[in-house]
């Protein structure tokens, strides 16, 4: 099994579960699970023995999911969580704690900016903002205190490309992984790994879940990045609160699991922010057909944002697949994703957003349903207006998401909004 589409219908349940012989996967709503023995229970709290506790620590459900986005991703192991916020959140006090610094994309969703804008620093650990246009702008912010350095594939919203390998490479010179969140491009148009990315991190709310039906988020390990150098003592020194285990040092055979057993023993365990099984049933029967949507998202994306180039009634179009980078990292296409700043300022864009009728106007992006939203009073407003200014949002910019409806349907309905607009 080596291909995507095969991965996305396959992985992680191979074999149709023995008891039943259920051929889609079985949704287990349960909280707890029953032991053979005491010995048995010993051995799976020791770690000596993998098996299920606790849904709060894991579910087979939840395990179908985490194998199949890890197959995907080209990954060693993930782990699912409740929300895509919640997997950036765990990425993070993963490896970093009070004294430590990040180095981020400034470029970033608006909900991962305010936290590690004014979360994250009041528990001490303290992010530095870059311009990921140039990948040197993340070696000058780095310094000995630095644990990791993050960004996203296709910055949010303004649609910039980064480049993952001179991101990585300056990473890997410092001792450092490098997180990409991957949530706008899904492992059917870009995956990170293959770019030096160490961890992926995703919300499976849009694009891989898909529907718009479910929210949760999963965090994927290459397996590869070396943790035992004492640069990350939360990984390699003994772990207080579990047996004192060092997870970059004591785990043998099972040592590209680290970070990812970590996530799950530590801030899983004990922070709580677990996925509903029936979330990631969701996820898992949106990814069976991730391939295919992403391929109408990408020709109905590209077709939306030629459209409104020659519509005459817009200033500028951003589009990812418009980026000098596009034919290296997204040759399967770029998704769905257009941001147009309309002629007419902020009114035009208010009129134009409440002119649609097939677009939905909310906060979402990767619905097979077509959405759209005005930014600057939506979800960057929290913002002032120079980190707006920074982000790369401006007044009159509309963002849409192109879903997978008729493109003839989806043109037609933004036609019909300029002309009111
Ligand atoms: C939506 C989103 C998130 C947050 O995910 P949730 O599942 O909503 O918590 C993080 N990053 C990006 C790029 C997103 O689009």
């Amino acid at each position: 099994m080596s291909k995507l589409e095969t991965k996305c219908l396959h992985a992680g349940y191979e074999s149709a579960e023995s008891t039943t012989r259920s051929h889609a996967v079985p949704l287990y709503r349960t909280a707890s699970y029953r032991f053979d023995s005491t010995e048995h229970a010993a051995n799976l709290f020791s770690l000596k023995e993998l098996g299920n506790i606790y849904t709060r620590l894991m579910n087979p459900t939840t395990d179908v999911l985490e194998q199949r986005v890890a197959a995907m991703e080209g990954g060693a192991a993930a782990l699912a969580v409740a929300s895509g916020t919640s997997a950036i959140f765990y990425s993070i006090i993963n490896l970093a704690k009070s004294g430590d610094e990040i180095v981020s994309a400034n470029n970033l969703y608006g909900g991962s900016y305010t936290m590690f804008n004014d979360i994250l620093p009041g528990m001490g650990i303290t992010v530095k903002f870059v311009d990921p246009s140039d990948p040197q702008n993340f070696a000058a912010a780095i310094n000995e205190n630095t644990k990791a350095v993050f960004c996203e594939t296709i910055g949010n919203p303004a649609l910039e490309l980064v480049d993952l390998q001179g991101i990585a490479d300056i990473a890997h010179a410092n001792g450092l992984p490098l997180i990409v969140d991957s949530t706008f491009t899904t492992p059917a148009l870009l995956r990170p790994l293959d770019h030096g990315a160490d961890i992926v991190v995703h919300s499976l709310t849009k694009w891989l879940g898909g529907h718009g039906t479910g929210i949760g988020g999963v965090v994927v390990d290459s397996g590869k990045f070396d943790w035992t150098t004492g640069k990350h003592p939360l990984l390699s020194d003994p772990e207080p609160s579990y047996w004192n285990v060092s997870f970059a040092n004591d785990l043998g055979d099972l040592a590209p699991l680290a970070y990812i057993l970590r996530m799950r023993l530590i801030p899983l365990r004990n922070l709580g922010a677990c996925i509903a099984p029936d979330n990631s049933w969701m996820a898992l029967q949106g990814i069976e057909t991730l391939p295919l949507r992403m391929e109408r998202h990408s020709e109905n994306g590209l077709a939306t944002a030629e459209h409104l180039k020659k519509s005459g009634k817009v200033e500028w179009v951003k589009y990812a697949g418009y980026d000098d980078k596009a034919s290296k990292y997204l040759p399967n296409g770029a998704g769905g994703m257009v941001v147009f700043e309309i002629k007419g300022g902020e009114e035009a864009g208010r009129k134009f957003i409440e002119s649609l009728e097939l677009f939905s106007h909310l906060a979402n992006v990767g619905d097979a349903r077509s959405l759209a939203i005005h930014p600057a009073s939506t979800t960057h407003s929290q913002l002032n207006e120079e980190q707006q200014t920074s982000g790369g949002i401006t007044p009159g910019m509309i963002r849409l998401s192109v879903g997978i409806e008729n493109i003839d349907d989806i043109l037609a309905d933004i036609d019909q909004a300029l002309a009111k607009s």
